[in-house]
Order: structure tokens, then sequence, then C-alpha cells
């Protein structure tokens, strides 16, 4: 299968949302509303989430969509204000959304998983969102377990990770088989992308800014045992896997949080990164060096932790693991 017609489908609509996620932080201090598990989300992670849903439904009928959001919070009356801000950003795209439809797109992403299904998290990094940093628009087609497409946009990640000055605004594309690209959200030709060979410049390693998602001082001890002494690079979202599979980084560490150590990680934040560094060379699996399992249910149940790397040094890096438990 080549999937043509689902990369189109996946890169023009993550593209809207992007689009619509910039515009949103462009026209007020986006605020977080705070959903039943204490996490925040705003009024461009339900129109991201609307807009994109809409265009899968429209292309690919069958397919279900397992996304982060439900419009549980926004149907309550207290939320009418923001309910209302949500459908005039997506009206911006599809010009006569009503907000029950809306409504409606946004919980066509309550979909389960399946031996087809799409995965979406329409800003993960809500926080760096928040924090005008990185955040990411990932969403992956995956089939029999395997992840087949995924598109990353990260509207605010430069161009060249050494000149944070640099243009800002990078798609990422995978295709099972074909390769991974990047290019400018501003447009361009998408160059090929590959992971750093093993002794190729200085290497680095990336992780999250949130401590709560990651073991951040087993991490950088992990890393300085495979011979990486740099400092890491924090950053939100899934633009940590765009920086491994671009070369700009050669390992990145999501080690269980020692305040939940049982988390398991949800699909929507590992397909899209997983195919893209794949595509690019590299590697990804669990702490164990398993590989991730995406045909359990939206957590990735029989996984624990995250370790993507550029292959080379990937079994270096589950030997130290192993040493430092
Ligand atoms: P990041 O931007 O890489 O820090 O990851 C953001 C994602 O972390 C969010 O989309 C959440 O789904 C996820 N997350 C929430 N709680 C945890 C946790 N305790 N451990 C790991 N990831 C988490
Ligand atoms: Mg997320």
């Amino acid at each position: 299968m080549s999937y043509e017609s689902e990369k189109a489908a996946a890169i023009e609509a993550a593209l809207k949302a992007a689009k619509l996620c910039e515009k949103v932080r462009q026209e007020r201090v986006p605020e977080a509303i705070e959903k039943s598990d204490k996490s925040p989300v705003t009024v461009a992670d339900f129109g991201s989430q609307a807009l994109i849903c809409q265009a899968l439904a429209a292309a690919f009928p069958n397919d279900p969509v397992v996304g982060e959001e439900d419009s549980a919070e926004l149907r309550e009356p207290a939320m009418a204000a923001q309910l209302e801000q949500v459908t005039s950003y997506v009206q911006a795209v599809v010009g006569d959304a009503t907000s029950e439809e809306v409504l409606s797109w946004i919980d066509r992403g309550n979909g389960k998983t399946g031996s087809r299904y799409w995965t979406l998290d329409p800003i993960d990094g809500t926080k760096g969102f928040l924090r005008q940093d990185q955040y990411a628009v990932a969403l992956a087609l995956v089939e029999e377990g395997e992840v087949k497409v995924g598109v990353l946009a990260c509207p605010a990640l430069p161009v060249d990770l050494n000149q944070p000055e640099s243009e800002r605004g990078v798609l990422f594309v995978a295709v099972r088989g074909q390769g991974a690209t990047m290019v400018p959200i501003a447009g361009g030709e998408p160059c090929p992308i590959k992971v750093i060979e093993k002794g190729e410049g200085n290497l680095r390693f990336v992780e999250s800014v949130e401590s709560g998602h990651g073991d951040h001082s087993r991490q950088e001890a992990v890393a300085k045992a495979v011979g990486i002494t740099a400092d890491s690079l924090r950053m939100d979202s899934q633009a940590k896997y765009g920086a491994v599979a671009s070369g700009q980084a050669a390992l990145y560490l999501r080690l269980p949080s020692p305040k939940t150590p049982n988390y398991r990680e949800k699909i929507w934040d590992h397909a899209a990164g997983t195919i893209v560094v794949e595509e690019a060379g590299g590697r990804v699996t669990d702490m164990y060096g398993q590989p991730l399992n995406f045909s359990l249910g939206a957590k990735l149940v029989d996984n624990q932790g995250v370790i993507v790397s550029n292959g080379a040094i990937h079994e270096t890096v589950l030997a130290a693991l192993r040493e430092n438990s």
C-alpha cells in the first residue's frame, strides 16, 4: 500500500489544525481549562481535534479516530463562551460550522482502536503551548498494530535547532517503507531526514520540560553512562521525536516519573513520533527494549518508559538502563 491518500489527508488536516492553534496563540493568551484528570486543555485543543476529525470523517468515513479530547467539558453550560470561541476558530476554516457540529466532530475522536484506526493528539504538549513553548499536532494511522503513516506539525520548532532564531514551524511526515521528511510549515520541498550516525558531532539528548513526565535524574545518569555529556535539550511534545529523526539529537529518554511509577503512556503521545524516527533510521522501544504495542487500546499497557534513539546507540542505552536500576 502506498498510503498516498491517507498521507495527503493527514498533512492537510494537521496543517489546518496547526494554523488554528497559532491563530489562538496570536490572538489571545490561551487560557487553561482544567479537565477531570486535572490536566489542562484549551480552546485550541478542541478546535484542532474538531478540524482533524471533520477532515478524516470526510476522507475516510469508516475509520475510527482515537483522540485525546472529548466534548464533555465543553458541553457544560458554564463553558458557553469557550464553545463559542472554539466554533468561531473552526468557522475560519470550515465556513458554516455550527457549535453542535463542532461538538460532534470533537466526539468523533472517541473511537476505539481496532484493525485500522487513527490516533490524534490535537495539541501534544498543551503545557508547552500555554508557556509559548513547543507543542505538536500529532496524527497517525495504525493498521494491525503497526503505525503506517505519521504526521507531526510543530509550529514553534526552529527549522534549525542550533539556531533558535531561525524560521519556525516544521512538519515531519513518514510513511512505512517510504522514509521520513521534514519541510517548513511555511512551505518548501520536503527534505528526507536521517538520524545522526554514531560518533558524528557532539551527541545530545532530549527530554521533557515537565519533571512529572519523566525521571530527569535517572535520565541524566543513563545519558552520562553512554557518553553523552552535553546538557539535555528540554522540549515539550513529540517535537522531541522530530529532533532525533532529523539528527539534531541522538537520544530521547522518557523514564517513568518516580511520582507516577505505574503510568502507562497514551498511544497518541507516541504513534506519529515513532514512525517518523523509525523511517529516519532510528529505533523506538520501551525501557526494557520491547517495541511499543499499539494494538491494546488507548494506552501502551504492555510498555513502560520510552527510549528513542538513532539506533546505533540503542543497545548501549538499554544496557546502561539495566545497570542503573
Ligand atoms: P511531554 O510534552 O513530552 O512532557 O509530554 C506531554 C504528554 O505527557 C501529555 O500529552 C500527557 O499525555 C503525558 N503525561 C501526562 N502525565 C504523564 C506522566 N505521569 N508520565 C508521562 N507522561 C505523562
Ligand atoms: Mg499529548
